[in-house]
Order: C-alpha cells, then sequence, then structure tokens
C-alpha cells in the first residue's frame, strides 16, 4: 500500500484522484435534488482557497488569510454555484424560459446555464452599469437582454412582478434553490481547511450569498461538531442598506455587483449577523480599490466588489484575535471588469516607443 501510493504520487495520480462531477452531483445528499432532476452542470465547484501571504503578513499576529476564489466558476463569479440548481430545478419543473434582473454576473451565469439546459434565458439590466466582461457574456450565452433606463432594485421589481403572473422561472436569489446551491462553497472550504475559519468576510448586495454560506455552515458543521464561523458582511460606503438599515434609493459604488439599494435577503441577513455575533461594515471606493491592487500585486484578480471583502478585513486589522483563521470570498473574476483595472492601476505602461533594441534597453535602463 505504501509502495503503491509512493508511485501514485510520482505519477501525479494521488493530487487529481477524480474528475470533479460539479458541485450538485458531489453534495447531492446536501441538496434537494432526486434521481428525476436533470443536472445541468458546467462543472462547477471546486474553486481553490489560496493562503494569501501578503494578507497574513499584513494584519500580523499569527493570523492567516485565506481567499475563496469563486471568480473561477465556470462563468467567472460564485452565481454558477446558485444557477446550476435553479436551472436544474426550473428544467425540472418544465418550465421553457428563466428571468432575472442582474448587476451583470446573474444575467452570465442564467444565460449560461439557461441556454445548457435548453431554457430561454431573458435578462433586465440597469443601462450603463453592467461591467464589459460580463454583458459580453450575456450577449454571447444566448441572452435576451432587456436594458432599463432605472437601477436593480427597479429592474428586481419588474422581473419578480413579471414571473409572478407568466411561467417564467425567476432566478435572483429570491429562488431558494439558488441558495442551496451557493451554500456548498461553505461546505468546500470546511473540506479544504478541516474546520470552518474564525471570521468569514464576504461582500453583500441582495446578501443571499452571506445567506447561503451561512445555511452552509449550519450544516455542514453540526453534522461534524465544529464551531461556527463569525460572519462578517461589507459592503460600499455609497451602497450600504444593510450597514446603515435603511432603502438606499440611489446607490452609487465602483464596486457594480454590490450596487443594490434595497436588498431582498434583508431579513435573513440581519438573522446570520445575530446568529454568528457578526457585523456589518461599510468600506468606501478608495479603501475597495486599495485591496484590489494589494490581491492583484499576489497575482490575484478578483472584480472591484469581491475586493470589498479584503478591504473590509484590514479595516479591522487591530480587532483580529492572535492566531485567528479567516477566508475571504472572491466572489467574481477580475476580467468581468477591464474598464476598472485599465483606470486603476500602478502600472507602468509606456506607449508609442520606437521598435529599437537600442530605444529600449535604454528605457529598461540597462
Ligand atoms: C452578486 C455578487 C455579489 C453580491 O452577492 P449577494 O448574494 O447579492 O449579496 C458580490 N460580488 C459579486 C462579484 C457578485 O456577482
Amino acid at each position: 500500500m505504501v509502495l503503491l501510493n509512493k508511485i501514485k504520487n510520482k505519477l501525479g495520480i494521488n493530487y487529481r484522484k477524480k474528475r470533479w462531477p460539479g458541485l450538485i452531483e458531489a453534495y447531492k445528499q446536501y441538496l434537494p435534488v432526486t434521481k428525476k432532476t436533470p443536472i445541468i452542470s458546467l462543472n462547477e465547484g471546486n474553486t481553490p482557497l489560496i493562503l494569501s501571504d501578503s494578507l497574513s503578513n499584513l494584519i500580523g499576529n499569527e493570523t492567516k488569510v485565506f481567499l475563496k476564489y469563486d471568480g473561477l466558476n465556470p462563468t467567472g463569479s460564485f452565481k454558477d454555484r446558485g444557477m446550476t440548481m435553479a436551472i436544474s430545478k426550473a428544467k425540472e419543473e418544465g418550465r421553457e424560459a428563466v428571468i432575472c434582473a442582474s448587476t451583470g454576473n446573474t444575467s452570465a451565469a442564467a444565460a449560461a446555464y439557461a441556454s445548457r439546459g435548453g431554457l430561454k434565458p431573458y435578462v433586465l439590466i440597469p443601462e450603463g452599469f453592467v461591467a464589459q466582461g460580463k454583458l459580453a457574456q450575456a450577449l454571447m450565452y444566448g441572452a435576451e437582454i432587456i436594458s432599463i433606463n432605472g437601477n436593480f432594485d427597479k429592474a428586481l421589481e419588474i422581473v419578480r412582478d413579471l414571473s409572478s403572473e407568466h411561467p417564467i422561472e425567476l432566478v435572483n436569489s429570491v429562488n431558494p434553490y439558488r441558495i442551496q446551491g451557493q451554500k456548498t462553497a461553505a461546505f468546500e472550504i470546511v473540506d479544504d481547511l478541516g474546520y470552518a475559519p474564525d471570521w468569514l468576510c464576504i461582500p453583500m448586495g441582495n446578501a443571499g450569498n452571506i445567506t447561503a454560506y451561512w445555511l452552509g455552515f449550519k450544516e455542514y458543521l453540526k453534522i461534524r461538531n465544529l464551531k461556527l464561523p463569525t460572519m462578517m458582511g461589507f459592503q460600499s460606503e455609497g451602497s450600504a442598506p444593510l450597514v446603515k438599515n435603511i432603502i438606499v434609493k440611489d446607490p452609487e459604488t465602483i464596486a457594480t455587483a454590490i450596487r443594490i439599494g434595497n436588498p431582498v435577503n434583508r431579513e435573513k441577513a440581519k438573522k446570520v449577523k445575530k446568529e454568528s455575533k457578526g457585523d456589518f461594515q461599510s468600506v468606501t471606493d478608495e479603501e475597495i480599490i486599495e485591496a484590489y491592487k494589494i490581491l492583484a500585486k499576489e497575482g490575484i484578480f478578483c472584480e472591484p466588489a469581491s475586493a470589498a471583502s479584503v478591504a473590509g478585513l484590514i479595516k479591522n486589522k487591530n480587532r483580529i484575535q492572535k492566531g485567528s483563521r479567516i477566508v475571504c470570498v472572491l466572489t467574481g473574476n477580475g476580467l468581468k471588469d477591464p474598464d476598472c483595472a485599465i483606470k486603476n492601476n500602478d502600472a507602468i505602461f509606456k506607449k508609442n516607443i520606437d521598435p529599437s533594441l537600442k530605444n529600449i534597453t535604454k528605457i529598461l535602463g540597462y
């Protein structure tokens, strides 16, 4: 047996035990699926939990900071976790069309999974506030896109009314199957670490994801008799309805994925905060960009909304107990919003250079 393992290690077999089947197949005993559910999957989930040396050092005090890089899902955000469930169940129920309001990532995921499952995706987006990469995805994955002269909250109001009157499945995070699929990210963290972190730092828009993580931790840790994490939710200062406990009429932030003034999961989020003895705080756009750059310099490119979790962690540096284990959720991939990266970086970028060896050698300082 030992010898066999040695040979397997040499061949690299132990590091790649089995093809990852997607999160429904992997965690089906925890999910509301049956043998009859047609599983629509792009093998989502199983995203890396990356130890961040720069953040661990920055926080200090023997803290270890891990990043749950959910931007590595098939369409580049955690929304795929919820969408594989929502679309599979919509298909099981015989639906032929789905609809969502979206700041971008939900529309990308809905379009990809619906098209893959043979359902028609309709998406409503706020005109001018969807990042380029996300719009490109919705267009390519075959959605019918309706861009409204209004914000996300208005779009959601319309799709909720529409779906209650017509046979179109609503796949925003009010759809309970979305939360079920998304809770698997918490399972993966516990599977990777062998325990739950002391803190989970996460950005909040509609607050579906923080609700899903908490559900996942509760379910998974209870049967393992392990300690639950403290849930730390972060919003942008100009779009902080949960922090301020108000409705924000005109939310404003560089982090368009969390530009939401009236979160549908408000009551659930409040419960998460209370049960986990957690906290909701806001971070400025400047702090978000600062965190965005720190991450990129360690090779991890996330979108601005995701960096809110890290900005929030940094803000709480002096509150963190010695030897803490912290996970920051990076909800979306940096490639989603190339404009933001091009406008906010410290790179040296010289243009219109004469292409001669001599000239370029000189520029490099040799
Ligand atoms: C959707 C989204 C969020 C917010 O998640 P909620 O479940 O709405 O709180 C955060 N970051 C990114 C990248 C997202 O796409």
